[in-house]
């Protein structure tokens, strides 16, 4: 099975979103606050069923026509041990993994910065710039935040980051990270996560990453994910995404949304609801 992809335009940009996941998933237990009857009622009312949730991993290629920009690594690639659906899905696009420039990786959990090299440390994407917010990179390089983690967990994120250590670059500034691509903290998920605003020729994308993780937190943005570092403020930062993603009508992108993962947010009553690319 090969990565699936969708390819799409905004203004002169081409983007291809990549499923790097294989099946569907059960979420329960998903949400630190929620109970397993009103997680299930409220998936029921979307149509989804939580126990086959067609939970995604999408990463985001956008090639700007001077600039190849990947937007995070997704989880660990067949040589590391995974599925390899992202490798896959460049691969069926006839993308060139050496041709890629920046690597935004949007915070540090093992599903967006798994896939940057082979279980060797080789990197997949050899001339490409690593982009990280620099209170991310604090945060999971702190022995205090490692210690919090079981053995094996520590490991893996002591040896992701010793991977990246000499090639990333910290940002402490919100703005463009290529022309048209802008990095946007959206923090609380972790305390340097950042979403990735795209713009060319007056059409805008933004991906909103792990700001949110399914569709049901739209109707309900105070529910926080259990993997959520900040919650509080996790939840401070959905509400005001969802609010100018409705405003502007701008399409969005979240990386665990149902692949393609792509849809507008559109104000209701109080909250907001998804809807998803037809
Ligand atoms: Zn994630």
């Amino acid at each position: 099975m090969t990565g699936q992809t969708h390819r799409f335009q905004v203004g002169d940009f081409t983007c291809i979103a990549i499923c790097d996941e294989g099946v569907p998933d059960t979420i329960q237990g998903l949400y630190a606050n929620v109970s397993a009857d009103d997680l299930a009622s409220a998936a029921r009312s979307l149509g989804y069923d939580i126990d086959s949730f067609p939970m995604s991993c999408t990463p985001l290629f956008v090639d700007t026509g001077t600039q190849r920009v990947l937007i995070d690594a997704g989880r660990p690639q067949l040589e590391a041990g995974g599925d390899g659906y992202l490798l896959r899905g460049l691969d069926a696009a006839g993308i060139a993994l050496d041709s890629i420039d920046v690597v935004m990786l949007t915070h540090g959990h093992g599903d967006h910065i798994g896939g940057l090299t082979d279980a060797n440390g080789r990197h997949y994407y050899a001339n490409a710039r690593y982009l990280m917010w620099k209170a991310e990179w604090d945060y999971w390089t702190d022995e205090a935040t490692l210690a919090q983690l079981d053995t094996k967990r520590a490991a893996v994120r002591r040896a992701s980051f010793g991977a990246m250590a000499d090639r990333v670059e910290l940002l402490t500034t919100e703005g463009e990270i290529a022309p048209g691509i802008r990095c946007v903290p959206m923090l609380g998920h972790t305390p340097g996560h950042c979403g990735v605003l795209i713009e060319s020729r007056g059409e805008r994308l933004l991906d909103i990453v792990d700001a949110i993780h399914t569709p049901m937190q739209m109707q309900h943005p105070d529910w926080h994910c259990r993997f959520d570092v900040a919650p509080a403020v996790a939840v401070e930062t959905r509400r005001a995404v969802f609010a100018q993603a409705a405003a502007d009508n701008l399409l969005t992108l979240g990386f665990h949304l149902p692949f393609p993962s792509l849809g507008h947010v559109v104000a209701d009553g109080a909250a907001w609801r998804w809807q998803p690319l037809a």
